[in-house]
């Protein structure tokens, strides 16, 4: 147990953020009801696909297709793995994501089952609750999802501010109308939120959220509002004594980790996990089972995201189709650009290089080209994203770029366009830093032009007629 809290502080604190090529995804920019907003959340266009995308995350969220799998076609650079980032951030930081190239699977210092059980199982996570003791001194924040009853009346303001995020709210016991107060956005939120005279509540300054913590009953308080997602972050003032519940959320992958080497925790941070063996696992499968029955833990099966799913093989696939009939199994998310293609380790062929019957339990997702508006509109968040100011003409021909070559190698060009424009000493990225990077870098079709133009110069040259003279 000890082990797993340091691992899930420590996970909070190794988070690093950086520019990545889908920084910007931040959902899937839908609507209350589902429907895809035009440009949101980092995203645009693609809008059936959004939509197809958020009834899959509706499902998840409500528990319903555990162990089904979605398959996620298109040409390249058509948003498939956006559109999987998208399906992971809106998840939440709770529902674990993993995400897999299958390329990589061949690649690891491991047997392709096991690199499969282990991305599976990163797919996997436990919740496991834990008493805690609170100390002498600590307020302890509590937000629960459980509506808040009865309306509150006007509020009156105070200074109960406490420092950070959250500030914290008494309502008195009896006087429905006193309430300490921590300015505009806290009435404001109250307005939405409905809570009892003598509750304690918190408000996430930033998201403007009335969680309750507890009742007020005179100088001491009794916080006892525990709900199924309590989450605890430490106040540093106020006083409190209870024992309270602590929640955990680790994977299990993790936890076969932690119990497969003496090092424990500090190989997954080095991802030298090696084999797990098989006793190990079905140790902590029993454990977790037995935690599962007295109430300690629950599973939440998350999404297991496997990229090029036309590079696994024939065993790959026979083995993601007896997983997934495992009752933990996560959700499965693939994605494929090919089209009609050999199954590897086979000399057969079907659509996407899929066997049959694995096709047979998909539900299929398909991207479209994007169109000149929607490129647009991509390259000008990804110039945000990247904190790169670009004048209007300069946009016009990156767009043009796109439209011509590929929307990726229009996105590689805002980088170095703004290097080459840092080194005349420009301050925003203009045509000819653009025309500069477009002429230094190739994009595939010039770069195959220029191939068949100087092919016999290059080693093992195999087109007939030319280097060899076989024609
Ligand atoms: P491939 O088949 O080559 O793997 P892909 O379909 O997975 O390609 P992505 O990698 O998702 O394509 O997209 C290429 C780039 O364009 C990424 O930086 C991605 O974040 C961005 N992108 C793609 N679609 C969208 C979209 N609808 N909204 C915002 N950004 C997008």
């Amino acid at each position: 147990m000890a082990e797993l809290k340091r691992l899930s502080e420590s996970r909070d604190l190794t988070r690093i953020e950086r520019i990545g090529a889908h920084s910007h995804i931040r959902g899937l920019g839908l609507d209350s009801s589902l429907e895809a907003r035009d440009a949101s959340e980092g995203m645009v266009g693609q809008l059936p696909a959004r939509r197809a995308a958020g009834l899959i995350l509706q499902l998840i969220r409500q528990g319903k297709i555990a162990g089904r799998a979605v398959l996620l076609a298109g040409q390249p650079g058509t948003g498939k793995t956006a559109l999987a980032m998208g399906i992971a951030k809106s998840l939440g930081a709770e529902t674990p994501f993993a995400s897999v190239a299958a390329s990589e699977l061949f690649s690891l210092d491991l047997s392709k089952t096991e690199a499969l059980t282990q991305a599976f199982r990163r797919a996997i996570g436990v919740r496991i609750k834990e008493e805690a003791e609170i100390i002498e001194g600590e307020v302890v924040e509590i937000s629960i999802d459980r509506p808040l009853s009865a309306a509150v009346g006007s509020a009156a303001p105070s200074g109960a501010t406490a420092p950070g995020k959250t500030g914290r709210l008494t309502l008195k016991t009896t006087d429905m109308e006193t309430v300490y107060e921590l300015g505009g956005k806290m009435i404001e939120a109250l307005g939405k939120e409905k809570v009892q005279s003598g509750d304690v509540v918190a408000l996430d300054k930033a998201s403007g959220k009335v969680t309750k913590l507890g009742r007020s009953v005179g100088r001491s308080r009794d916080y006892d509002a525990v709900g199924p997602h309590t989450k605890f972050v430490k106040c540093p003032e106020g006083e409190l004594q209870k024992r309270k519940e602590v929640v955990h959320c680790v994977t299990l992958h993790e936890i076969d980790v932690i119990n497969s080497r003496t090092q424990g925790f500090l190989a997954l941070f080095t991802g030298d996990t090696g084999e797990i063996r098989a006793e190990v696992r079905e140790q902590i499968d029993t454990k977790v089972a037995e935690w599962r029955e007295e109430g300690k833990a629950e599973i939440v099966p998350g999404v297991l995201f496997i990229d090029e799913v036309h590079m696994l093989d024939i065993e790959c696939f026979s083995f993601l189709n007896r997983a997934l009939e495992n009752d933990m199994a996560p959700i499965l998310v693939i994605a494929t650009n090919r089209g009609i293609t050999s199954i590897r380790g086979t000399n057969y062929r079907s659509p996407h290089g899929i066997p049959p019957d694995f096709l047979d339990r998909l539900l299929i997702i398909t991207t479209q080209p994007y169109t000149e508006d929607d490129i647009r509109k991509i390259l000008g968040i990804r110039c945000d994203e990247e904190d790169v100011e670009m004048s209007a003409d300069a946009k016009v021909l990156l767009t043009k770029i796109g439209v011509e070559t590929s929307l990726r190698y229009a996105i590689h060009l805002i980088t170095s366009a703004a290097l080459a424009c840092q080194k005349r000493k420009g301050k925003v990225v203009e045509m000819e830093d653009i025309s500069r990077v477009y002429q230094l870098f190739l994009d595939v079709k010039r770069s195959t032009q220029y191939l068949m133009e100087y092919q016999s110069q290059y080693m093992f040259n195999e087109v007939p007629g030319e280097a060899d003279g076989n024609d």
